[in-house]
């Protein structure tokens, strides 16, 4: 099956170097040195458009920052509708919004092309592994076409329902682990002030009920360590939750502590910068409190 994937950024590599190793690849980066990159390391060919990498393939999967870009993307003499075949599908593994991407379905399904959402989780370690979790919207039809190929990266491919579904779960994945890493930061941060050693408080923590995977992977392996590697960025996470919360409000669903997590985040952005990582989150917690989460 011919593949082409738009999108080699941090997560998007890894994922399109499982496709690379399965069979032929075009790869399109909007930075084209990265794309030339990769082309060379994998043996996948570079496409110079959007359109060029589009052009014969059945199946085009993007993953870019937020479903603007991917829309975007969609335009243009160089856009990907320019080179999409009927009967094709395209697969955004982008964590986007449900509403762009039933717009997105709509404009495609007029000109016979397929689509589903499909973000991932599992992070730049699990695409490195092709242990993510995808949660696919779509049809049951299109969800059938697109699984194989999702599991080149998946470990856990699932359908979750129509079109915005994958990206709705995602969402609210999303909000849980922002809100999980601020209520983390904020209780260590206090233990530490109190004289608890903050490798203490996680072993006991998660050999208790307050325990998730920010207590027993992100922070001892990331924050303790003192390493704080750049993996996903800050700015993704923020997008992230703001997706959920307008999610939530669609839904009916009254969502304080999300909505909350929400402003911290969009505040953390705004101090740290688009670049910095998620978890850097927890550093402003550590200024404020004036200790160090190092261990
Ligand atoms: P990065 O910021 O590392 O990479 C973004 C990619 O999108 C790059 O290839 C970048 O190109 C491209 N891009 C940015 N703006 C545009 C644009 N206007 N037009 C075309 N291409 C553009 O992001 P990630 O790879 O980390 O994330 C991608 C998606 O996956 C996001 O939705 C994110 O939330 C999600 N995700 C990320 C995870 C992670 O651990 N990193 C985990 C799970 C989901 P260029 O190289 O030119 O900048």
């Amino acid at each position: 099956m011919s593949v082409a994937f738009l999108g080699l950024g941090a997560i998007g590599a890894p994922m399109a170097a499982h496709l690379a190793r399965r069979g032929p690849l075009v790869v399109w980066n909007r930075t084209a040195s990265k794309a030339a990159g990769f082309a060379e390391r994998y043996a996948a060919r570079a496409a110079a458009t959007p359109r060029e990498a589009a052009r014969g393939a059945e199946v085009v999967i993007t993953c870019l920052p937020t479903s603007r870009e991917v829309e975007a993307l969609l335009e243009g003499s160089d856009g990907l509708l320019a080179g999409l075949a009927r009967g094709s599908l395209l697969l955004d593994c982008t964590s986007g919004d449900p509403a762009t991407s039933r717009r997105i379905a709509g404009r495609l399904a007029e000109r016979d092309i397929s689509f589903a959402d499909a973000p991932v989780s599992g992070g730049t370690n699990g695409a490195e592994a092709g242990t993510l979790t995808v949660m696919v919207g779509g049809d049951e039809a299109t969800f059938r076409r697109a699984q194989p190929v999702l599991a080149a990266f998946g470990k856990r491919v699932e359908h979750l329902g129509p079109v915005g579904s994958g990206h709705a779960m995602k969402a609210v994945n999303n909000a849980l682990l922002a809100v999980n890493i601020l209520a983390v930061g904020e209780g260590l941060a206090a233990l530490a002030r109190s004289g608890v050693r903050p490798r203490k408080a996680l072993e006991v923590l998660n050999a208790s009920s307050g325990r998730s995977f920010v207590s027993e992977t992100l922070v001892p392996e990331r924050v303790l360590t003192g390493l704080w590697p750049r993996t996903f960025r800050l700015a993704l996470l923020d997008k992230d939750v703001g997706i959920a919360r307008q999610y939530l409000a669609e839904m009916g669903v009254s969502g304080p502590l999300i909505d909350l997590a929400g402003r911290l985040f969009a505040q953390a952005r705004a101090e740290l910068g688009e670049e910095a990582d998620y978890l850097e989150a927890i550093k402003l917690i550590e200024a404020q409190a004036g200790v160090a989460l190092r261990d």
